[in-house]
C-alpha cells in the first residue's frame, strides 16, 4: 500500500510535468513548430519564462492567472492542461503501480493532447498520433498479442470508416440527383458522385492504440461506448457543431474502459445476455 502511494504521488508530479510539456505540443505541433526551441515565453508581451514562471499548477497558482512581466491573464486552458497530466499519470499508476503503467499514462496523455487538437482543427498530427499507439503497444505486458490486436483495430477500423463512408455518399448522391431534378441548372454546382468523409484517418492509430490496450472483448465495447457518447453529444449540439471530433469521445471511452476494465465488461455481458 506504501509503494503504491508513494508511485501515486510521483506520477502526479511526473503527470504534471508532461502536462505542461502537453501544453507546448497543442500549441506548437500543429503550427509546425519545434517542440523544444525557443523556451516558453508570453504570448502577450514576448518575454521569455523564467522556470519558476514555468512550475506545472504552481506558477499559475501564485502569478493568480496572470504573466509576471506584463500582468496579461493567462488562459486557464495551461493549468487545466497540466491538471489533467497528473490526474491521468495519478489514477493510471494508482490502478496499476508498475513501470510499464508510466508508459501507458504518457500514451493517455498524448491522445488527450489530439483530443484537443481534434477539438481545435478537426484534425491531428501523425506524429503524436503515431507516438502515442507506439507507446500503447510498448507498454503491453505481452507485446505480440498488443500489435496483433493493434492491426486487427486498425484494419477494422478502416473498413468501417470505408462501409460508413461509402453510405454516406451514397445517400448524399441521392439527394443531390433528387435537387438536380427539380432544378437541372443546380447540377454545375454539385461533384456528382460526391465524396464524403465520415470518419477521420487520425481515428485509425486511435483505434488500433484501443486494440493493443484493451484487447478484443474491451476493445470493441470502448468503440461502442464512443460511438453512444459521440450521438449523444451530437444530438445536443447538432446545430452549432455539424462536423463533430470523434477523437475525444474515442480517447475518453478508452480510458475510462481501461480504469474500470471488469466493471465496464461485466456491465456489457449484463446488457447483452441478461
Ligand atoms: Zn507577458
Amino acid at each position: 500500500m506504501e509503494y503504491r502511494l508513494f508511485l501515486t504521488v510521483i506520477a502526479l508530479f511526473i503527470g504534471a510535468s508532461i502536462g505542461s510539456f502537453l501544453n507546448v505540443l497543442i500549441h506548437r505541433v500543429p503550427l509546425g513548430e519545434s517542440v523544444m526551441y525557443p523556451p516558453s515565453s508570453c504570448p502577450q508581451c514576448g518575454n521569455r519564462l523564467r522556470w519558476y514562471h514555468n512550475l506545472p499548477l504552481l506558477s499559475w497558482i501564485f502569478l493568480k492567472g496572470r504573466c509576471a512581466f506584463c500582468g496579461e491573464p493567462i488562459s486557464i486552458r495551461y493549468p487545466l492542461v497540466e491538471l489533467t497530466g497528473a490526474a491521468i499519470f495519478g489514477i493510471v499508476v494508482y490502478k496499476n503501480p508498475s513501470a510499464d503503467s508510466f508508459v501507458i499514462a504518457l500514451g493517455f496523455s498524448l491522445i488527450a493532447a489530439l483530443a484537443l487538437i481534434d477539438l481545435k482543427y478537426k484534425a491531428v498530427p501523425d506524429s503524436i498520433n503515431i507516438s502515442a499507439l507506439f507507446l500503447f503497444i510498448a507498454g503491453a505486458p505481452h507485446i505480440m498479442e498488443a500489435l496483433q490486436n493493434a492491426l486487427l483495430f486498425a484494419g477494422g477500423f478502416s473498413l468501417l470508416r470505408i462501409t460508413v463512408g461509402f453510405y454516406v455518399s451514397l445517400k448524399e448522391e441521392f439527394r443531390l440527383k433528387k435537387r438536380v431534378k427539380e432544378a437541372p441548372w443546380l447540377k454545375s454546382y454539385f461533384k456528382i458522385p460526391p465524396n464524403v468523409e465520415a470518419l477521420g484517418e487520425g481515428d485509425i492509430p486511435i483505434a488500433a492504440a484501443i486494440g493493443a490496450l484493451l484487447g478484443i472483448k474491451a476493445g470493441v465495447f470502448a468503440l461502442f461506448l464512443a460511438a453512444l457518447l459521440a450521438i449523444f453529444v451530437s444530438i445536443l449540439s447538432r446545430k452549432k457543431n455539424p462536423e463533430l471530433p470523434f477523437i475525444p469521445f474515442l480517447g475518453l471511452s478508452m480510458f475510462i474502459v481501461y480504469i474500470f476494465d471488469e466493471n465496464v465488461t461485466n456491465l456489457l455481458e449484463y446488457l447483452l445476455h441478461g
